[in-house]
């Protein structure tokens, strides 16, 4: 097809609108050149310590963290925390909550464990989220905050199941979307996402349930150093990691928990990611050859905003188009669902910019 040239004058000022890695704001990279920079230098020494404790700190601050839940943080990214559950926080048997991509790698990581009873999984159709109940025999429950792959949320509320640990992935939703830390026993996710910053690194929010579940099955299974979660805690309270980290991963995180912080904390996160999503599910809303993808509007996400077109509209060419023009990364989940959009409305994402890729959207789907 010929190329379509959207009008300067439309486009938004930042053209990325990926659900991850994301936008990541140029001062935060300039920041990193310039004076002060940690990077080059060493993971050991002052400098960069005590860049982890700020970043622990203003973490614990942003959630309002319980006493006694500890920041704990390793390399690895998020998968590398469904390992880690395998090894440490599940002792027999867990329950997942699959309605995506990122949901059944999860639970399809503790499938393959030889020492684990197979998992139970609650599963709904992509677009929507299962209701998670109480099993028995069950000692660990899990599912997504946000199911990246989709643009489906679901609550954040501990089950009535004495005992078990809840473990909610919160990779896409931490800085984006608040939650009460109590429900939960590892609130775990990585930096790519609503904290603007690079991937390579786990993050979790653990409570004294689960550091002493850890600390128990460690001492009773082989647990290789980098998947032990105790291991991880005591670098964690030194403000270390075991290995070295990513300096440039560790900055660029602080950098944009430091800006939302000076802006108000959560409720101005949730402020930019609902009024940027709620500008697309809008549109789509009142455009009759789109409709957003999530039908329930409780489940729809405030921080991923899929939407999903009528055969009168091509999605495949309109991201095409949109790509040739600068505007990237707004092309679905690998599969999650045909002829859609998918766009991150995280928090480093002005809604400013979600309204000019609204007009983009408009001017292209008229010329296609
Ligand atoms: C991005 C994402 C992951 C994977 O994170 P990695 O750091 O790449 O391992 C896991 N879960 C959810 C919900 C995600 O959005």
């Amino acid at each position: 097809m010929g190329s379509v040239l959207i009008p300067d004058h439309l486009k938004p000022r930042d053209g990325r609108f990926g659900s991850g890695p994301s936008r990541v704001p140029v001062e935060a990279l300039e920041a990193l050149t310039g004076p002060g920079s940690v990077m080059g230098t060493s993971h050991r020494q002052a400098p960069v310590k005590s860049l982890v404790a700020r970043l622990q700190e203003n973490l614990a601050a942003l959630y309002r963290l319980p006493d006694g839940y500890q920041v704990v943080l390793g390399n690895g990214g998020s998968n590398v925390f469904w390992d880690i559950a395998v090894c440490c926080l599940i002792e027999h048997r867990s329950a997942h909550g699959v309605w995506g991509e990122f949901g059944r790698k999860f639970v399809d990581a503790v499938a393959a464990a030889p020492f684990l009873q197979p998992p139970v999984s609650y599963t709904a159709p992509f677009g929507q989220a299962a209701q998670m109940v109480p099993a028995d025999g069950v000692d660990v429950y899990a599912w997504p905050q946000n199911e990246t792959s989709t643009g489906v949320c679901a609550p954040v509320q501990r089950l009535d199941a004495p005992g078990a640990l809840m473990l909610i992935d919160a990779t896409s939703s931490a800085g984006g979307m608040d939650a009460d830390i109590s429900q939960t026993d590892a609130y775990y996710f990585a930096p790519q996402k609503n904290f603007a910053s690079d991937g390579g690194l786990w993050v979790g929010f653990c409570s004294p349930a689960a550091l002493a579940r850890s600390a128990r099955l460690t001492a009773e299974r082989w647990v290789p150093p980098m998947l032990n979660l105790s291991v991880a805690a005591e670098n964690s309270a030194l403000h270390q990691t075991l290995n070295t980290p990513a300096l440039a991963t560790l900055a660029l995180f602080d950098h944009q928990l430091t800006w939302l912080l000076e802006n108000g904390g959560m409720s101005f996160a949730e402020a930019r990611t609902k009024a940027s999503s709620g500008a697309l599910y809008a549109w789509a809303e009142a455009k009759p050859f789109v409709r957003p993808f999530v039908a329930d509007p409780a489940q729809r996400s405030p921080v991923v905003a899929t939407l999903a077109f009528d055969e009168t509209v091509d999605a495949k060419a309109l991201t095409s188009v949109m790509r040739e023009n600068g505007i990237v990364d707004i092309e679905p989940y690998r599969s999650a669902g045909p002829n859609q959009i998918r766009v991150g409305c995280y928090a480093a994402v002005d809604p400013s910019d979600v309204d000019a890729l609204i007009a983009c959207l408009d001017w292209v789907i008229e010329r296609l």
